[in-house]
């Protein structure tokens, strides 16, 4: 067989007329910034996660650092997480001030190990935060239970988890306070922004204050004709708020997001059928009984005694075939930043290395069509070919 004509990029957003008619309409509306569509957003989100409070951010990565900093978090503080994971997660921690303290990933959905939680646990500790990597919920149960025992909070960040579920209830829905993204590639997109979530409303009302530079109303209240011109500003925020325009993308989107979830899922499927046989690479493991995954990645591992080529070699092999992938992620560790400022170590986490030595996420996003599938089954299965041993 060929290979593909044009290039197939490694993720793209799915944006429907719905979304295009309703930015427009927003724009006409007048009110570009927060208000009654940021609100209307909230709400349902609040209605599909279960959540009772919900705070639409610019980013996740926002939300992270809001999340954090409603914990007093400060210099001279720990807060564990997964080395696998992307930028935001560690330096969040980072930038108040506290140090990420690192630990190694379990081997079958490379999500946090709970086991090698408690052992890093010292006076210092804060929180932990849960990484729902490729949309797998982590233990929960264990991590939540490790943190009550030593009074720890528990922050997720649910940057690849919208519409996972871990036992029955979704991604979101708990006592803990949880991130979400909507970055053009996650799940569901605004543009760029974040949601957070939580049972506490005193966390939420503080994370929405900091969220515009601490003042203690926002725009939209203000400016209402029965707002008023006072305001006080009750803490050092951010402006990291959410506007009507990335509303106007995330209510329609949130209205698909089950299908694109299920089409996720039958294209997983697929990638599983074509693959499982192939003693050259690993597909994903299958979810836990427990979780509903919200597919977001589909990251193989490459076999390297079956192969005569590296995973970058792999990686450029498929670039030849037109078809995009990457990486998730470069453990934190193995950074510069994180080795100069925290003394991290290549061999500090051997799973997380091993995994991120031969893994590589394949294109999986709803505006695929079946024919962009199989022409990277086709490429993956002829490079195979090509390069086994
Ligand atoms: C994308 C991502 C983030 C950051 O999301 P933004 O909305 O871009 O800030 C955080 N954590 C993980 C694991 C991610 O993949």
């Amino acid at each position: 067989m060929s290979k593909r004509k044009e290039f197939l990029p490694f993720a793209l957003p799915l944006i429907g007329r719905e979304e295009i008619r309703e930015v427009v309409k927003t724009l006409q509306s007048g009110w570009l910034t927060t208000g009654p569509r940021t609100h209307q957003f909230e709400e349902e989100f609040k209605k599909y996660t279960g959540a009772e409070h919900a705070v639409a951010l610019n980013s996740c990565t926002a939300g992270l650092n809001l999340a954090l900093a409603a914990l007093d978090l400060g210099p001279g503080d720990e807060v564990i997480t997964s080395t696998l994971t992307f930028a935001a997660t560690g330096n969040m921690i980072a930038i108040h001030g506290a140090r990420p303290v690192l630990v190694d990933i379990e081997p079958k959905h490379f999500n946090i190990d709970p086991a090698r939680i408690e052992k890093k646990i010292t006076r210092r500790t804060k929180a932990i935060v849960a990484v729902h990597y490729a949309g797998h919920p982590c233990d929960l149960d264990a991590i939540n239970r490790i943190a009550k025992k030593h009074k720890l909070k528990v922050v997720e960040d649910a940057a690849h988890a919208v519409g996972a579920d871990y036992k029955g209830k979704k991604i979101g829905s708990g006592a803990n306070v949880t991130c979400f993204s909507f970055y053009p590639i996650k799940n569901m997109t605004t543009g760029e922004g974040g949601m957070v979530t939580t049972d506490s409303a005193q966390t939420a009302e503080r994370i929405r204050i900091l969220s515009l530079h601490g003042i203690s109303k926002d725009a939209w209240k203000r400016y209402k004709q029965e707002g008023s011109w006072y305001y006080e500003i009750v803490a050092c925020g951010n402006k990291y708020n959410f506007t009507d325009l990335q509303a106007a993308i995330g209510l329609g989107q949130l209205k698909k997001l089950e299908k694109f979830l299920r089409i996720r899922e039958q294209y997983a499927a697929a990638y599983n059928k074509a693959f499982a046989p192939l003693p050259e690479i690993v597909i994903p493991a299958a979810p836990a009984a427990e979780v509903r995954q919200a597919r977001h990645l589909y990251p193989i591992l490459l076999n390297p005694a079956r192969l005569k080529i590296s995973r970058n070699q792999f990686i450029d092999e498929l670039k030849n075939e037109n078809i995009g992938t990457s990486v998730h992620f470069i453990p934190l560790h193995l950074h510069p930043y994180y080795r100069q400022e925290f003394r991290y170590k290549e061999g500090d986490f051997p799973v997380a290395e091993n995994i991120y030595s031969r893994i590589i996420s394949l294109p999986l996003y709803p505006k695929m069509t079946a024919r962009d599938l199989s022409s990277v089954i086709t490429a993956v299965k002829t490079i195979i070919q090509k390069y086994r041993r």
